[in-house]
């Protein structure tokens, strides 16, 4: 279809994947051949939200409209009313981290709310998982709360932490862990110092959640701390072998759901 000179294309070959996340919704859009993303923060409306970034990256990729077939996950999957199919988080960051990462064995995730390990088969199928859901250590949230308290931007700690000598942090509870770290600054240890210590301890912790399911590689790194790439070489130090953070990692668990829904299009197509 042409409108305007622009040449559309066709919604019904295409599928979408959301992963609406405690902080951000990521979008994704594939027709088994290429995807298109887009992302944009979490808020109090998750269907609102979702549904406006999917027409907006419909709109970007010339899609008049939403395909038909949607698959959402995450913690607002549920209140995703255009989705036809809602996936757990850990179903699509194996499936996305398999097609990003052909060969993969083991998938760690850190978003904003919790930390994942997840193994997978010889096949790229789920064999188990371990999830730390109960509290923030460790999560996206604790590492934006101690990126607040030292007045660096969360996407810049990497830089400060990689040249630096860990400084040990005790406290892994946000609460204590952003008293410690005041109480730190006020001692005169660099920010560096603690952003490598930060760093250290959310690698050992993540280690060794790894550890019940005795990982082997390839790991892949997903969600939106795997952008930190201070915290990827520290959990491949701890993990014993390095781990691996694909081009599109946060997209990771979008793009799982946008292939489910695919093999959700073509068994349905087939019937
Ligand atoms: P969710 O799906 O729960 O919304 P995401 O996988 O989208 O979580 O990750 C969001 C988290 O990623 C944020 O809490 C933030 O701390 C972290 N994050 C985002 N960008 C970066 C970055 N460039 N470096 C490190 N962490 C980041």
């Amino acid at each position: 279809m042409t409108s305007l000179g622009i040449q559309t294309k066709n919604p019904d070959q295409w599928v979408a994947g959301l992963d609406i996340g405690s902080t951000m919704v990521k979008a994704v859009l594939y027709n088994g051949n290429e995807y298109r993303k887009a992302m944009s923060p979490a808020g109090w409306d998750p269907n609102k939200i979702a549904t406006d970034l999917l027409f907006l990256l419909c709109c970007r990729s010339n899609l008049h409209k939403i395909p038909k077939v949607t698959a959402a996950t995450g913690y607002g999957r549920h209140s995703m009313d255009k989705a036809v199919l809602s996936p757990t988080e850990i179903s699509c960051h194996a499936k996305g981290a398999s097609f990003l990462i052909p060969g993969c064995r083991f998938v760690i995730d850190i978003g904003g709310q919790d930390a994942k390990a997840i193994r997978l088969s010889e096949d790229g199928g789920f064999k188990d998982f371990v999830m730390n859901d109960k509290c923030a250590a460790g999560t996206g949230r604790f590492l934006s709360a101690m990126a607040q308290a030292l007045s660096v931007p969360v996407d810049k700690l990497s830089t400060y932490a990689e040249a630096a000598t860990p400084h040990r942090i005790n406290a892994m509870c946000t609460v204590f862990a952003e008293s410690e770290v005041i109480s730190l600054i006020n001692q005169g240890v660099s920010r560096h110092a603690i952003i490598a210590g930060l760093h250290a301890s959310i690698a050992r912790r993540t280690a060794s959640m790894a550890a019940s399911l005795h990982p082997e590689p390839p790991v892949v790194f997903t969600g939106g701390v795997s952008q930190n790439h201070d915290i990827a070489i520290k959990i491949g130090e701890e993990m014993g072998f390095p781990v691996i953070v694909p081009d599109d990692s946060i997209y990771t668990g979008a793009l799982g759901a946008a292939l489910l829904a695919w093999d959700w299009k073509r068994e349905n197509r087939e019937k």
